[in-house]
């Protein structure tokens, strides 16, 4: 028999085997396995057929409308997105699955993170785990949970059992985010630890020191996904440096090295407060001010201020693509005022992790401002987040985060 033939008759008998095992089980719309079929791994609400209303957070097999099983799902009762696939297989046992995953993640981490003891340790959908995020920090563990299925008590008890062992954390920290537990329709719970008494510590990136603490009211943490960006962003600033939506003060902190005066703008007063111990950490001294960035850009620019490197970070201005065209103006406006403020030579570290705006959207406006302002630019670097917030291209949500880094002239 010619092997195609073989090929074409192999297909279906493959497919018949794998009937759905017994449990809870889901039927999904055409359009729904179309969607899993090119490697996304959400299903909305609208796209369930059929359920026998699993229990909140429950492993529920996915089929088609034949029958046919596409895999394993974690269900949620009350997101839009119902079902999260986990595995293109029956899951008997949801728990060892996560171990081995958070297992994987590590040592994906082991390989690809360097020059840091600070990292996303899980990045949810890029690490095949939707639902969870979880950051260290030096000793330190932090745990978020998203979802009915990842807030189940052996789910977390698998998770402290794995991080315990494979970090061996001083302490391990939950990091509640009370409305998406409303959201989820989870119960109320307060942020503390899992395991150990450490509530803070001293975390380093590129050999730059940050404090952490978890402790309600002082909650510190950082922009890991930047991390790779400011030792990038430290290769080409000089000069005088203004750090705009600094935070507590990551790419502050990291061009201090590289420059002869470094100035971080926030409107968050106890962001600069834990920015300027964190100056004092690194025996650096810097210019803190409390503004609306927008406002103060305005003004500088008009006094005719000038700088050799300025950082734009903001947060997301697009919530969703509904906003999309305010968020494009607000992107505009900062980029023109930042490129007006530019030395001949200067540097422009420009970001977006708005998931709304793409790559494309994001270059034009800043191509735009740069025509407003009548300079040129030349494309150093085109970055996004760093490694330990993998990216999963059949998944576009999983990737977020833009930075440019430009040379202008
Ligand atoms: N660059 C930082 C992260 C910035 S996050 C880092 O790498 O660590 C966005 C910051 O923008 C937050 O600190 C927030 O307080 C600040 N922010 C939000 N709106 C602002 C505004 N209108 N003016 C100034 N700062 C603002």
């Amino acid at each position: 028999m010619p092997p195609h033939h073989a090929r074409v008759a192999h297909r279906p008998i493959v497919r018949e085997s794998v009937a759905p095992p017994a449990g809870p089980k889901a039927v999904i719309s055409l359009r729904a396995v179309n969607r899993l079929k090119s490697g996304h791994v959400w299903v909305y609400r609208s796209d369930v057929l059929s359920s026998a209303s699993p229990a909140p957070g429950a492993v529920v097999a996915v089929t088609d409308e034949r029958g046919r099983l596409f895999g394993s799902a974690l269900y949620s009762s009350s997101s839009q997105i119902a079902l999260r696939m986990i595995s293109s297989g029956p899951v008997a046992d949801f728990p060892a699955l996560l171990r081995e995953r958070v297992r994987n993640a590590l040592a994906y981490r082991e390989k690809l993170v360097r020059d840091t003891d600070a990292y996303r340790v899980i990045f949810s959908e890029g690490d095949f785990l939707p639902g969870l995020i979880v950051d260290r920090y030096n000793d330190i563990v932090s745990v978020q949970i998203l979802t009915q299925a990842m807030d189940a008590e052996p789910v977390r008890k698998a998770l402290v059992d794995e991080f315990s062992q494979g970090l061996s954390p001083a302490a391990i920290a939950e990091r509640v985010e009370p409305h998406i537990r409303e959201l989820e329709q989870l119960p109320a719970r307060e942020s503390g630890l899992l395991m150990g008494g450490k509530t803070s510590t001293i975390f380093s990136m590129n050999g730059v020191r940050f404090h952490y603490d978890i402790r309600e009211g002082q909650k510190t943490g950082a922009f890991l996904d930047q991390r790779e960006n400011y030792a990038a962003a430290a290769q080409y600033a000089h000069g005088e440096v203004l750090d705009v939506f600094c935070y507590q003060g990551a790419f502050a902190l990291h061009l201090a090295k590289v420059s002869s005066q470094v100035t971080g703008v926030d409107s968050s007063r106890p962001a600069l407060e834990v920015a300027d111990r964190n100056a004092a950490l690194n025996q650096r001294e810097m210019d803190w001010i409390e503004a609306n960035a927008f406002d103060l850009l305005k003004d500088y620019s008009a006094a005719g201020r000038q700088y050799d490197t300025v950082v734009l970070d903001p947060p997301a201005f697009a919530k969703s693509r509904k906003n999309l065209d305010t968020a494009l103006r607000g992107y505009k406006e900062l980029n023109l005022r930042a490129l007006k403020m530019l030395r001949a030579g200067g540097i422009l570290v420009t970001c977006s992790c708005s998931y709304h705006v793409s790559e494309s959207e994001f270059l034009g406006v800043v191509v735009e401002a740069a025509r407003d302002a009548h300079k040129t630019l030349r494309l150093l670097e085109r970055r996004t987040q760093a490694k330990d917030h993998p990216i999963v291209p059949s998944v576009p949500e999983t990737a977020y985060l833009k930075c440019f880094i430009f040379d202008v002239t």
